[in-house]
């Protein structure tokens, strides 16, 4: 495939833009190359400058469930914006969307909304903060939250892709209060809170982790974390950007049967317009100012286009029973696939899924957490990625990511993705 004026794009965007892009994994540092840019996308596919159809396992890194373009979503968009594009002031659509939100995840009473994951993250640390008077959080080694200060200690994704894990510019005060733990290792926790008894406020963790690739939690793990939260003092916290509204309706909570005390939305609420949320009880929903001192505000949150977007993209996913069966149908049909082909090749592999998250690391050790994943043969990613964009599939442009499927995949679709994997593993 030819991608020259991606790559004449990429020329002058790096002239103005830090690094040519306003989010760093975009930028191809990871596997090398110029980074594609999007004409535009609809179902399935991405169409790029140069005129190629790439099939799409990235979906706006996790939104776009019903496919891109999804025309419910784009007319309730188109129609919104011509009654105004901001007020500041309140719209009855977000009680709509709120109610509905409220109706399909369990245990939330209230919630809110902001713009992105990185606020709603930030937002439910400084609520569990301010509701439990101590300042210590627990997060986890290769868990990404956003790029607020307190998160940028061992995230995954674009942190640790470009190997800056603990961030310059985030400074050592902040930097004390975040413990890290080791994902999958209850005693590590448990060691964490003993060390550091009735300061710790909150634990947050990606529930099924999706930036450094995908790892399921083990058996028993979330289960025992909510109960040493129980016996500690502590507020759980699912950050559920990536997991919310795509695993089933009510998310991880919902998949694994286990209650968290603040649950974090994101990109997937606005069905790929900037929103995210933040949700909890009405015990701990009202310490939000203007009912509570905590403070946290935005002029753009709740916004009408946003709004309008959510509310048709949750309308769907809540509306329509079949589709999270649908898409763990075809992920786990993907897996078998990619596993046959692979082995058929006698590449090292281990695939990582849950529901319709999955990923391939190219080292038979299981991937459990973040060193596991960081020991995968990352160089032998590289070429795989590489080798798949030129046969016109497009999957993250990092091997700490997870691929995520859109229910507009055709059988089809997955046929071509697992013959062009045949055809690169023979390059592995
Ligand atoms: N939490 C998780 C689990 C995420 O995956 C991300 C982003 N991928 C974020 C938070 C931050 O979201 P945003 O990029 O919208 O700020």
């Amino acid at each position: 495939m030819n991608y020259q004026r991606s790559s004449a794009l990429f020329l002058e965007a790096e002239k103005v833009i830090p690094g040519g892009v306003n989010s760093p994994v975009r930028a191809f540092k990871a596997v090398g190359g110029t980074p594609i840019f999007v004409k535009e996308a609809k179902g399935a596919y991405l169409y790029d400058e140069d005129g190629n159809r790439l099939v799409d396992y990235i979906n706006s890194w996790g939104p776009m469930i019903l496919g891109h373009a999804h025309k419910p979503v784009v007319d309730a968009v188109v129609e919104k914006a011509k009654k105004g594009t901001s007020f500041g002031m309140p719209t009855e659509i977000e009680t709509k969307i709120a109610e509905l939100a409220v109706s399909m995840v369990p245990n939330i009473d209230k919630i809110r909304f902001v713009n992105s994951g990185t606020e709603a993250c930030m937002s439910a640390v400084r609520l569990a903060r301010g509701f439990s008077g101590k300042d210590k959080i627990i997060k986890f080694a290769g868990c990404y939250h956003g790029h607020s200060d307190s998160f940028l200690i061992q995230a995954g994704s674009g942190a640790v892709t470009f190997g800056s894990p603990n961030s310059p510019g985030v400074t050592e005060g902040t930097a004390k209060d975040t413990l890290l733990a080791r994902y999958n290792d209850i005693e590590n926790v448990e060691a964490l809170i003993t060390a550091n008894k009735n300061e710790i406020a909150c634990i947050i963790i990606e529930p099924v982790a999706g930036n450094m690739g995908c790892i399921p939690p083990k058996e028993g793990f979330l289960e025992a974390l909510r109960n040493l939260c129980d016996a500690n003092n502590i507020l759980l916290i699912f950050d559920e950007v990536m997991t919310g509204f795509r695993l089933a309706k009510g998310g991880a909570q919902e998949l694994y049967n286990i209650t968290a005390d603040i649950v974090c939305f994101g990109k997937v609420i606005g069905g790929g317009l900037p929103v995210g949320a933040f949700a909890a009880r009405n015990e701990i929903m009202n310490h939000l100012a203007p009912l509570g001192p905590v403070y946290q505000a935005g002029t753009l949150s709740g916004n009408p286009l946003a709004m309008a977007a959510g509310l048709a993209m949750l309308t769907e996913l809540n509306d329509d029973a079949g589709v999270y069966n649908s898409l763990a149908e075809k992920t786990a049909y993907l897996h078998r696939g990619i596993a046959e082909v692979l082995n058929e090749n006698n590449i090292s592999h281990t695939i990582n899924r849950v529901g319709s998250m999955i990923s391939v690391h190219f080292d038979e050790a299981p991937v459990t957490d973040f060193e596991t994943a960081a020991n995968g043969n990352n160089e032998a990613f590289k070429t795989f990625f590489h080798g798949m964009l030129n046969e016109g599939v497009y999957i993250a442009p990092s091997a700490f990511e997870t691929w995520f499927l859109t229910d507009a995949l055709t059988y089809e679709d997955l046929d071509f993705t697992i013959a062009a994997i045949n055809t690169v593993a023979k390059s592995l």
